[in-house]
């Protein structure tokens, strides 16, 4: 498949970047402050399944809304988050948050889980299993009700300790999904040595699935091969109807995008919940405000 990250890179130093932000020379400090003063917050984007609309999971997304420097889109900070090493507690902030709001959310839908994003630093410089295990004594959940998003460039870069790092995960009863996946490197007799159960197809692909040839080609292939290898399969990204009606026809199995809904706060989650399903004639006035 394509590598197609170059293109966020590329990103990274133009339009996303707030100048005044990027130019600050003492972000660590002020990222650790962030941490410390509450300035973070996660939105949850729904995870709906494809044929019965229903909401299965949700994904946690960091937000930094600074005083200073107004909201700091995760594609810029995270970065600066990992080359300081921040990033290990700001995780473990995420952990405790979503343990403590999830018990919350199983209240209305004792099947629902929760994704978190696990960025590569976070997996080769601590210990992921042990911090887990931490949090879970202060909060107790039962960890099937939590995923965890790997990309699969990371993967790609110690295979045989992040086959054993997932499967110590695994262990704990922990969902594993692959993010971001068809822009990294990874050949496909690798994947079958990680305990993965979900691929995420990225966004760039389904960008082109109603209009690009090779785009159609290359989504319909990754549906097949992942089922193949018995994984389950989330669309990224996922804007218009079209979009949605090619991936319906082709059996991925869930969708994650702004045709259902952008990420919200955990307590429109619960709203959305209460509903039980996306009934596609509200959506447009109430689920969704871009239709
Ligand atoms: P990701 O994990 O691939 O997350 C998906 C991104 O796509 C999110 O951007 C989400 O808001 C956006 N998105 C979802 N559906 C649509 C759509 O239909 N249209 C468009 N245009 N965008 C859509 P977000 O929240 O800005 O996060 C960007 C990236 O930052 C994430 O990509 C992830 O790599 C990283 N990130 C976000 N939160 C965390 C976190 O808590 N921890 C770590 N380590 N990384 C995070
Ligand atoms: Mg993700
Ligand atoms: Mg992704
Ligand atoms: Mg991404």
């Amino acid at each position: 498949f394509a590598k197609r990250s170059g293109r966020n890179n590329f990103k990274f130093y133009t339009e996303n970047m707030n100048s005044k932000f990027m130019k600050n020379l003492d972000l660590e400090n002020k990222m650790r402050q962030a941490l410390k003063n509450e300035e973070f917050y996660l939105e949850y984007q729904p995870q709906v399944n494809t044929v019965t609309k229903k909401i299965i999971s949700c994904e946690a997304l960091i937000r930094w809304k600074s005083p200073e420097f107004g909201t700091i889109s995760p594609d810029d900070f995270i970065r600066i988050a990992e080359d300081s090493g921040l990033i290990i507690p700001i995780t473990r902030w995420i952990l405790e948050k979503v343990f403590y709001e999830i018990k919350k959310v199983i209240e209305i839908d004792p099947n629902i889980y929760i994704s978190i994003n696990i960025s590569g630093y976070q997996i080769k410089h601590s210990n992921l299993p042990k911090m887990i295990e931490d949090v879970l004594d202060q909060e107790k959940i039962d960890l099937k009700h939590i995923e965890l998003e790997l990309t699969e460039s990371m993967l790609m870069d110690d295979i045989l300790k992040n086959a054993e790092i997932m499967s110590k995960l695994k262990d704990l009863n922990i969902k594993l999904a692959i993010d971001d996946f068809g822009t990294g490197y990874s050949s496909l007799s690798y994947l079958k040595k990680f305990p993965i159960d979900k691929l995420k197809i990225d966004k760039s692909f389904i960008d082109g699935i109603t209009t690009n040839e090779e785009d159609k080609v290359i989504v319909k292939t990754i549906i097949s091969m992942a089922h193949n290898l018995g994984f389950k399969v989330i669309a990224e990204g996922v804007e218009t109807k079209e979009q949605f009606d090619f991936l319906k026809t082709y059996n991925c199995d869930e969708i994650q995008g702004y045709y259902f809904s952008k990420p919200v706060s955990i307590e429109k989650i619960m709203e959305y919940l209460e509903e039980n399903t996306f009934n596609t004639n509200l959506m447009n006035s109430y689920y969704n405000p871009i239709h």
